[in-house]
């Protein structure tokens, strides 16, 4: 895993357009009153395996998603911005 920084700095913000969600918590967190997001409700475990990328339902206690980077070795950026 390359840690060699890649990614232009204003990558380090939040750019996520689609969410990983576990859908057990995301049918769950529908019913719960008062309303809370399923943001707040998700507990997640993610980190690299042997295989690649794997996110955790710690909720639930089961697979979100595991992808498999297919014995790639993949550019990561793991710089963080502060905040001035
Ligand atoms: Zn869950």
């Amino acid at each position: 895993m390359s840690t060699k920084p890649t990614l232009p700095v204003e990558a380090l913000s939040l750019n996520i357009d689609s969410y990983v969600a576990c859908s057990k918590c995301a049918e769950e967190v529908a019913h719960i009153e008062p309303k809370i997001s399923l943001q707040d409700y998700a507990a997640v475990d993610i980190g690299f395996t042997q295989w690649g990328l794997q996110v955790w339902c710690r909720r639930h206690q089961t697979n979100i998603v595991h992808i498999d980077f297919n014995g790639q070795q993949l550019p990561a950026d793991f710089r963080r911005l502060e905040k001035n």
